[in-house]
């Protein structure tokens, strides 16, 4: 059963409507498909829908759910929500009665030394800018992302964990850090422990290898190895911004969980999570 659950469509950052993704969605093979917008911010972002539009979005993400029900696929209607402390969360009351079937929680921001806040995935030279901006020592990127990341597993209030290490993005060839950097790892693989017995599920997301930013998909193997050993669960997902970006991934990440060790992923079908085998997917 081929799901995926990290869809983005012109209510926010995404190149289609969401009408012309779940066609896509339908014809590459999927059978459920559930939507994840950026969700509002309190602040102005030319990738995140704005606070106007929620209701129109939950509107027609149901009326596609209706429309497709006897087609053969399965709609969803989820929110991708940013952690940013005290501001956005995925428990704050703005996104409390939605009735979501799901919820994504990422990390996109960092700050530190009161400069401005930025994301780790906007585009390399936005964040060679703002890095120059914030000052301090190579490893504060990676340090300020993962004690985020911490916070927001702390935090709960989510299903699906997003993009775990979506600060790898713009660090082609080690770029700002070494990725097999002990004390990186150590950072990167104290969420993945914490992630223990919670029930939240880790997506395996190709989105940065469909942009050609990354060589493998997010999480890394030594994190995916991690996760599988303390047995959280996993899903794939394409961070979909785009009606092509349904399939091209797949197998790099059927690949990477197979690697990791597991032999089956999570999948949210009739509003329960169960484990499907990865051959089934
Ligand atoms: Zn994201
Ligand atoms: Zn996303």
């Amino acid at each position: 059963m081929r799901a995926n659950y990290h869809t983005h469509c012109d209510f926010c950052d995404g190149k289609a409507t969401a009408g012309a993704m779940a066609a896509a969605a339908h014809a590459a093979g999927y059978r459920v498909l559930g939507f994840s917008s950026h969700a509002p911010l309190p602040w102005w972002t030319d990738w995140c829908m704005q606070p106007a539009r929620l209701g129109d979005y939950v509107t027609e993400v149901r009326r596609l759910g209706r429309e497709w029900a006897d087609r053969g696929l399965e709609v969803l209607l989820g929110l991708e929500i940013d952690w940013v402390d005290g501001e956005t969360y995925p428990r704050h009351p703005r996104f409390a009665d939605l009735d979501l079937d799901y919820r994504i929680g990422s990390v996109h921001y960092v700050s530190w030394g009161g400069a401005e806040r930025f994301a780790v995935d906007e585009s390399a030279e936005d964040l060679a800018l703002h890095l120059q901006a914030a000052g301090g020592p190579p490893g504060r990127l990676w340090q300020e992302y993962y004690h985020n990341l911490s916070a927001l597993v702390a935090a709960g209030g989510f299903d699906i964990l997003g993009h775990f290490d979506v600060v790898r993005k713009n660090n082609a060839g080690g770029r700002y850090f070494s990725e097999d950097d002990p004390a990186y790892l150590a950072a990167a693989l104290g969420v993945a422990a914490q992630l223990q017995g919670t029930g939240i599920v880790v997506e395996v997301n190709t989105g940065g290898m469909l942009r050609g930013k990354t060589v493998d998909p997010y999480p890394c193997l030594a994190v995916m190895k991690e996760l599988c050993a303390r047995g959280v669960p996993v899903t794939i997902c394409a961070d979909a911004h785009a009606p092509e970006h349904f399939g091209p991934c797949l197998d790099a990440a059927r690949e990477r969980v197979r690697a990791a060790g597991y032999r089956s992923i999570a999948v949210l079908s009739g509003g329960v999570w169960r484990e499907v085998g990865l051959d089934e997917t």
